[in-house]
């Protein structure tokens, strides 16, 4: 699967957008890390930069290899907004009690 992952209070802590001092959530990072190792293409998608134009990238690139995490692609291109509505996601809290991507791997009723 094309798996999406946000990365801000996702796979790390951070306080609003002071993002160089983000602390990794280490549990989260390991199960993005075994659904690459189970061959599924990983795209770690932010928002970071794109309401003030700053470049995250060499920062954001820096913290996941310090942090470990494995992943295919990185883009910042990601909108910023309030509420995302959408029939493919699963909410961090809910990944973080244990739901995840078995309910996409189901075929889809329709
Ligand atoms: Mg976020």
């Amino acid at each position: 699967m094309d798996v999406f992952v946000d990365i801000d209070n996702t796979i790390c802590h951070t306080n609003g957008m002071d993002y160089p001092n983000a602390q990794p959530i280490t549990r989260n990072i390991e199960k993005v890390n075994q659904l690459y190792e189970e061959g599924h293409r990983i795209t770690y998608w932010t928002a970071r930069g794109m309401k003030t134009g700053i470049n995250w990238r060499p920062l954001t690139e820096g913290q996941l290899k310090e942090w470990g995490a494995k992943y295919h692609e990185l883009r910042l291109d990601k909108p910023p907004y309030d509420v995302f509505i959408d029939d493919k996601t699963i909410h961090t809290y809910d990944w973080e009690e244990g739901q995840w991507i078995e309910k996409f791997s189901e075929p889809r009723k329709s």
